[in-house]
């Protein structure tokens, strides 16, 4: 029998238990919902997923797609998968009615999606990104732009994606050299090359609008000059069929470590007149607006980050189970049976350093949509307000640690199939393989902890701050009615502290060289991918007391054989995490209340 893609026991722990998202048919938008429904939507995406995806996962992994001078070729079985996904309505879920989407909570329509993403590594991302490009232009284009673009896009006949990474401009995006100028009838044209743009040119679609950032002619230097033009690979005709070639070049496709289903594309954007685009909003806002997109992008790369890590875990659970190999410490004799590898401590070691990690991630990217659904349907305008504090506070460790901890799931699950799992009849070093590339897009790991401490902390007092540790004891004052949680507590109130001392340390070193503007705030700032680090793994300790608050108290009531097994591993998890992990905070913390310079010193000549 085929390893599951997901436990589905976890699936329905995290949607009803954790989340309890059947709670949410009181809202007036989900009205039409309830437990029914949410599990079909997730039982079609299985089905789809088995059906269509999981035959070609590694066709599509060995045959990248390639560009033959005029056209993309993908694989012939890639269109009708995905055909399949908008077909049912999945690539819209969470969508209005009126877009032709489902209204579905965005935490259904990511259980729902973790199935594609785990059988069609990143094919899902045509969609993924198609519907934030959607979301976008709801949230800041014109009636005219949504009437025009939106509603293809949302029926699946257009495609749609997110232009702004330049060869010289990629995590620096305020030097980007992308322009717009105004033509004779009052046309925007832009020129200007893109490079590693997602789902840029294929033919899945008829369409495909991207969403481009360039600069306007005369708009200041930097990241306030910036401006958001819609720009279609085809223009449309008055009636809205497709019209002219609109100038958007395909000069090459990038072969790839992972991913390798979704095309990554050089675009050349209007090599003669230039591109006709549509202004999105207003002049030199189009970060602020991609930043809209730039938001949701990041919790789905922590939300790869964490189902992939689930995926390695779950197939080297069940390789574990079944692989004979050596002996027990204890047994000396060479006639006794082998014993199957999990039956070693080390191998359940590792597997329980998965399950802490991915089911942790998990438990964080579902929290985070929990969040960007109560910043719209929550039922007052206070608790859509504080929801928004706390998602806009916790989105560089949402889209971070699920990304950096993923791939260290996948690599202890390549390691528990040993030689098995270096060869690619395993899928487990293909989800390391797609895995990699999260730390590295939507931001990478260095941006996002920059993100943190120069921006998210300190804005407006501490205020994202202080609501993310109120939440954390709220979680810590529930676990204390729980005498099994009571270590836990301590420990998390503990790395509370640590947390407050350290923040308090680096907030004041970095007011001092504000008012001195000087360099040192290159050194206050050198370890920063440590603090967000240990402010992460915070977070994970305080999802992993969550989940165990559900345990402890399900487990004091009368509950089944196999459940009460789940409950126990739930609990098991969390102890790893406060025993293995949680630690490490005291040595990160070390290196930035001193402000260790040891990096920092390190002359280039050195190396
Ligand atoms: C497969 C793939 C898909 C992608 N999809 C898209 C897409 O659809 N649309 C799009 O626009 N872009 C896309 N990207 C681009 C991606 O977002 C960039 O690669 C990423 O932002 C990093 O930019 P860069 O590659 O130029 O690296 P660089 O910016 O050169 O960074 C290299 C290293 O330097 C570090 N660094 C850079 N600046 C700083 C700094 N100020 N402080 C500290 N450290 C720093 C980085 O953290 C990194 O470790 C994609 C990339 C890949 C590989």
């Amino acid at each position: 029998m085929a390893a599951p893609m997901l436990n589905e026991r976890d699936v329905e722990f995290m949607l009803y238990e954790f989340l309890n998202v059947t709670s949410l048919s009181e809202r007036e938008r989900y009205q039409d919902h309830d437990k029914h429904t949410f599990n079909e939507v997730v039982n079609t995406a299985k089905t789809i997923a088995e059906k269509y995806f999981l035959p070609i996962r590694q066709k599509l992994d060995t045959h990248q797609p390639t560009f033959d001078g005029v056209k993309v070729d993908l694989i012939p079985e890639l269109k009708p998968a995905v055909d399949a996904v908008t077909d049912s309505g999945l690539n819209s879920a969470t969508a209005d009615y009126e877009f032709n989407g489902m209204q579905l909570p965005p935490a259904v329509s990511m259980i729902a999606g973790a199935y594609l993403n785990i059988a069609g590594g990143n094919s899902t991302g045509y969609a993924m990104l198609t519907g934030a490009n959607c979301n976008l232009l709801q949230a800041h284009g014109s009636q005219e732009l949504i009437d025009t673009w939106v509603k293809p896009m949302r029926e699946g006949r257009f495609a749609g994606t997110m232009a702004m990474t330049e060869p010289g401009s990629g995590s620096g995006l305020g030097d980007l050299t992308t322009s717009a100028t105004v033509d004779d009838e009052g046309n925007y044209r832009i020129s200007g090359s893109k490079i590693f743009i997602s789902g840029g040119d294929h033919d899945l679609n008829e369409n495909i609008v991207h969403l481009v950032l360039a600069r306007l002619k005369g708009a200041p230097k930097g990241v306030k000059g910036i401006s958001l033009f819609v720009v279609p690979k085809f223009l449309l005709n008055e009636d809205g069929s497709l019209g002219e070639d609109n100038e958007v070049a395909l000069s090459g496709l990038f072969h790839k470590m992972g991913g390798r289903a979704h095309t990554s594309t050089a675009l050349s954007f209007g090599e003669k007149n230039g591109s006709i685009g549509y202004l999105v909003g207003e002049e030199n806002c189009g970060l602020k607006y991609m930043f809209h997109m730039m938001n949701e992008a990041r919790i789905m790369v922590g939300s790869s980050g964490a189902i992939l890590a689930l995926a390695g875990y779950n197939y080297s659970l069940d390789y574990a189970k079944e692989r004979p190999q050596g002996r027990l410490p204890s047994s000396k004799d060479p006639h006794s049976a082998m014993v199957n590898i999990i039956e070693h401590a080390d191998v359940r070691r590792m597997l329980l350093a998965q399950k802490a990690y991915a089911e942790g991630a998990m438990a964080l990217v579902l929290h985070g949509c929990q969040l960007s659904d109560d910043v719209n349907t929550a039922p007052t305008q206070e608790a859509r307000e504080n929801a928004h504090l706390l998602l806009d506070f916790l989105t560089p460790i949402i889209k971070t640690w699920p990304s950096e901890y993923g791939p260290k799931a996948n690599d202890l699950a390549i390691q528990v199939l040993g030689g098995h799992g270096y060869i690619n009849e395993h899928p487990v070093e293909l989800f390391y393989r797609d895995n990699r590339l999260n730390p590295i897009h939507e931001g990478t790991t260095g941006i996002q902890s920059l993100d943190l401490l120069t921006r998210k902390v300190p804005q407006n007092k501490l205020q994202g701050f202080k609501a993310t540790l109120d939440e954390i004891h709220k979680t810590i004052a529930a676990a204390q009615k729980h005498e099994q949680l009571h270590t836990y507590c301590t420990e998390l109130s503990q790395a509370l502290e640590t947390l407050q001392n350290t923040t308090a340390v680096l907030m004041k070193a970095m007011g001092k060289s504000a008012q001195a503007q000087d360099e040192s705030i290159d050194l206050v700032l050198s370890n920063s991918v440590k603090y967000l680090e240990l402010f992460g793994h915070i977070v994970i300790a305080w999802m992993w007391l969550k989940q165990g608050v559900i345990s402890a108290q399900a487990l004091s009531e009368t509950v089944h054989e196999t459940d009460e097994q789940f409950y126990k591993g739930k609990l098991q998890a969390l102890k790893y995490f406060y025993r293995f992990e949680l630690p490490q905070i005291d040595v990160w913390s070390k290196l930035l209340v001193e402000q260790d310079s040891t990096a920092y010193d390190m002359k280039i000549e050195w190396f």
